[in-house]
């Protein structure tokens, strides 16, 4: 309903109802409802229940909350709800009709079609059809360059009924192999369970490549059978196209695709669906936690280790533990699963709370998991290239690789050219003016400086600003660099690069589309590139430095690390030919890479949690991390000194208050950051300290957050 407040007009959603008015409320004060915008619920109970719960939970207020599960009426202002339909009426998303672009068949550019019409021309013909819209996302003047080429017949102008989510996948027509045996007793396990009807958590721990995916379709397959719905989790809104046309090739079209990507109305009429039971799967990442899915019976999330569940600003939640929440207040089943599980779900399995079904092996009899090898690059020297960051022996497998006509993968954890400048004359590197960081020199699209975490620019500067050398080398490497130095190195080779740069939502999936045919020899990147992509023509790995994820202040920095390497080694070999995985580092001997390299999940895990034992850190104990920043440093370590002190007053002696100190990152965005812990097993001695500091108003210009469960310690 709409409501007036203030002399702002809000939306409101009635929680309750109660004909007494409390004593302490001023009639004369009250004002009426200006609208009733839905005569049903916006939210049924079973939805509505647990959203009460993850307020509670993350001590966060009700109508942020509401907000995450209703995005399609986000937008507070009037004016948009009534161009949308919304006010007073039903809402008319389906069925849009937008511009397309529609490629002749078999139509070549001629010369003249050169700059921005050719760039326009290139991402049209890699399909059969785009909408215009689409075309405008990634060049300014697309619509104009199709009106060059509609005139040069190489394409038409076409009103159609805007296609909904995935765009440009080629998934071959279903094909349901047979189950493996361990697939087969995981599936049996799981419909048992829908059968039942009673709400329990699985932990599906599968090596990679063992067939994770066709386990979710069976269960979610069940579902369907039995009239109810499932929500499958995500980490990365670049894996949703395949997974979900994986998810449609098998279900049909009933699908609904939820990601933060999505435009207003797009996102308007998948929500329409599911909550009209029409659609009764929602495949997505994060945000299709929230799906407004009826008789909600499944929840899987794949990749359940994947720190992208949890969400870092505004309500910070934990899909993947909320997940777990939802499903057991609805009475679902919840299967996570994962190559590399994390420790939470290791310690819920040993606690009785998980059942673990096991895929121990790739489900492809071919595949068999790749042999590694460790490259120490304090002993072993530069390949033939010079190029510091291709050992010898990397340098001959990528050489052997594209003799055979097969794909390789090179994983680096750093955008850009390089990642930072120095001076040669006084050592100082140049730092983000508004952070406590160095800037990236980017060189794609022209030299430049950039800072990874607030994306302050500006253009390479020639001298330093402390002593007006104008001598400024660029250190270490990026994937910008490892792409511009393959290319030297292997002309011939066709090389892709993924990473944040390149990646806006459609364009990381035209690279990997490019990758799946085979119109790449070699793909570099970030995290992007290791992350449940199944290419199976990959045959090599590469992951040029593993020393850059342990050296982050945190205590879950080798547990990343390790699922970093596993995951990234789980892209090779996933075909019929068998795979290799070279990893360069200069602590060959660190449990995370000794036993990545042995797949030796087990033993990390066992050895893992006996030092989080010992440290007392989750999943034996419980954290949160109160953040607390300004502009005015002072003024930050003061506030935190004081509600660290108010958290001490409140705390039982089972609970620990570890700081203030301030953050390893301890400027960004021109704030000053601090920050303490609250650490203890009791659950209700936590939350009495929590809410105390919830409670207590800052004193200044100071943001507090109170992050429970955090899994960013920066
Ligand atoms: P995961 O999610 O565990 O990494 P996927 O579900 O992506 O694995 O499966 C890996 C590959 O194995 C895919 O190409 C998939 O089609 C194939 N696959 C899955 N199950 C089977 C099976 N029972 N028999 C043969 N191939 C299978
Ligand atoms: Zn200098
Ligand atoms: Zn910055």
């Amino acid at each position: 309903m709409l409501v007036e407040f203030g002399r702002r007009k809000l939306f409101g959603v009635v929680l309750g109802v109660s004909l007494e008015l409390g004593e302490d409320i001023d009639r004369s004060k009250l004002k009426p409802v200006l609208a009733v915008i839905d005569t049903e619920p916006v939210v049924r109970p079973e939805l509505l229940d647990f959203l009460l719960e993850l307020a509670r939970y993350y001590l966060a207020p009700i109508g942020e909350v509401l907000r995450l599960a209703l995005p399609a009426l986000e937008r507070s202002s009037v004016e948009d709800l009534q161009e949308q339909g919304v006010l007073g009426h039903a809402v008319e998303a389906v069925g849009r009709m937008v511009q397309y672009a529609v490629v002749q068949h078999a139509a070549i550019a001629p010369d003249e079609v050169s700059g921005q019409t050719l760039e326009v021309w290139q991402t049209l013909s890699s399909q059969t059809a785009m909408p215009i819209s689409a075309l405008e996302k990634q060049h300014k003047s697309a619509r104009q360059a199709v009106k060059k080429l509609a005139l040069l017949g190489l394409c038409t102008i076409e009103r159609r009924e805007q296609e909904r989510g995935v765009t440009a996948l080629e998934w071959s027509p279903d094909q349901r192999p047979t189950l493996t045996d361990p697939q087969a007793r995981a599936v049996l396990a799981l419909t048992d369970a829908l059968d039942r009807r009673t709400s329990q958590a699985f932990l599906l721990d599968g090596v990679t490549a063992s067939g994770k995916t066709e386990v979710y379709l069976h269960a979610a397959e069940h579902c369907l059978k039995q009239g109810r719905g499932a929500i499958v989790l995500v980490p990365e809104i670049a894996l949703t196209p395949q997974l979900t046309a994986r998810f449609r090739a098998r279900l049909g079209d009933a699908i609904a695709i939820v990601h933060s990507g999505l435009a207003g109305k797009e996102r308007l009429h998948m929500w329409k669906q599911l909550q009209s039971g029409s659609f009764k799967v929602a495949v997505g990442a994060r945000s299709a936690l929230f799906a407004p899915v009826a008789e909600l019976a499944l929840i899987c999330v794949d990749e359940e280790h994947d720190g992208s569940f949890k969400q870092e600003e505004g309500v910070r939640y934990n899909a993947r533990d909320m997940a777990l929440l939802r499903a057991h207040r609805a009475g679902a089943v919840a299967v996570l699963g994962s190559a590399t599980p994390s420790l939470s779900s290791e310690a819920a399995v040993r606690q009785g709370k998980m059942t673990r079904l096991k895929l121990p092996a790739r489900a492809n009899q071919k595949a068999v998991l790749p042999k590694v090898t460790v490259i120490d690059l304090k002993r072993v020297g530069a390949g033939p290239s010079g190029d510091r960051f291709l050992s010898l022996p990397l340098y001959r497998a990528l050489e052997r690789c594209l003799a055979a006509k097969e794909q390789a993968i090179l994983f680096l954890n750093r955008r850009g050219f390089a990642p930072s400048l120095v001076c040669e004359g006084c050592g100082q590197f140049v730092q983000c003016p508004h952070c406590s960081v160095a800037m990236t020199l980017h060189r794609a699209r022209g030299e430049r400086l950039v800072c990874h975490y607030c994306d302050y620019t500006i253009a390479r500067i020639g001298t330093c600003g402390r002593c007006g050398s104008d001598k400024l080398s660029d250190e270490g490497v990026g994937t910008e660099r490892v792409e511009e130095q393959l290319q030297k190195s292997f002309p011939e080779a066709r090389i892709g690069r993924l990473d944040r740069d390149v990646a806006a939502g459609v364009k990381s999936e035209r690279v990997l589309a490019r990758m799946r045919r085979g119109e790449l020899d070699i793909l570099v990147g970030t995290q992007m590139v290791t992350k449940g992509h199944d290419l199976p023509s990959v045959t090599l790995v590469g992951v040029l430095n593993a020393d850059s994820a342990l050296s982050l202040p945190d205590f879950r920095a080798a547990e990343r690390c390790f699922h970093l390497l596993v995951q990234v080694a789980g892209r090779a070999g996933r075909g019929d030919k068998p795979g290799e995985v070279l990893i360069q580092t200069r602590q060959p001997e660190h449990p995370a890479v000794a036993l990545a390299a042995q797949h030796d999940v087990a033993a990390f895990t066992e050895r893992e949690m006996r030092e989080r034992q010992e440290l007392g850190y989750p999943p034996f104990s419980r954290l949160a991390l109160i953040k607390i920043d300004a502009v005015d440093a002072a003024l930050a370590e003061r506030e935190a000194t004081r509600l660290a002190a108010l958290a001490r007053s409140l705390a039982s002696p089972a609970i620990s208050i570890l700081g203030p100190a301030p953050a390893p990152l301890a400027r960004l965005r021109n704030r000053y950051r601090f920050r303490f812990m609250v650490r203890g097993n009791d659950r209700a001695a936590l939350r009495k300290v929590l809410l105390g500091l919830a409670r207590s108003k800052p004193r200044g210009d100071v943001r507090v957050a109170i992050d429970i469960d955090p899994l960013s310690m920066l």
